[in-house]
């Protein structure tokens, strides 16, 4: 069946906080690894039910592009969602995530949805709960920790998105 809805969404993060991980656990239930293996490939795809209507979710990653500071802003164009990712093992990654808001505000559409995920919550954090979800308040993102390798939380976090923008644009 046709889906009635495609939405772009966009991985970012800095550089092995476990986007291409996430990405994978979303799509296919996976966690590879050798991490790397996805490189190349611009976006995965999943179909999922929300509200009685289908919508493809085309997630995007960034292909380690966000090392060389060289994430265009042909990733952004047309995305409906963004996941930013931190890793709650390395706090630099956290105090990073303000810098990839702006990146969004200046790249993306306005009405951009955003999920903030802690990553890596199955290893000992830096980063407490309690203030990544200050920062995802007051910066008017959504909030959500998550384990890529374990798998808690991702399809919660990625379907929660994925609601919001539905709720958007119907
Ligand atoms: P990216 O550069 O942001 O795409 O990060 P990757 O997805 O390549 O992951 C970077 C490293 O973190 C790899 O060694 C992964 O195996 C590891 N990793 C990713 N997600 C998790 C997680 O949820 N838990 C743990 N323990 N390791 C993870």
């Amino acid at each position: 069946m046709e889906e009635d809805y495609v939405f772009k969404i966009v991985v970012i993060g800095d550089s092995a906080v476990g986007k291409t991980q996430l990405l994978g656990r979303f799509t296919r239930d996976e966690f590879f690894l050798d991490s790397k293996s996805t490189i190349g490939i611009e976006f995965q795809t999943r179909t999922v039910d929300v509200a009685r209507r289908r919508v493809k979710a085309q997630v995007w990653d960034t292909a380690g592009q966000e090392r060389y500071r060289a994430v265009t802003s042909a990733y952004y164009r047309g995305a409906l969602g963004a996941v930013l990712v931190y890793d709650i093992t390395r706090r630099r990654t956290f105090e990073h995530a303000a810098r990839w808001v702006d990146e969004l505000r200046a790249h993306a559409d306005k009405s951009i949805v955003v999920m903030l995920v802690g990553n890596k919550a199955d290893l000992p954090r830096a980063v407490s709960a309690d203030e990544a979800a200050a920062f995802a308040e007051e910066q008017g993102l959504f909030f959500s920790e998550a384990s890529a390798l374990s798998g808690d939380n991702v399809e919660r976090a990625f379907l929660r998105l994925i609601e919001e923008i539905h709720a958007n644009v119907s």
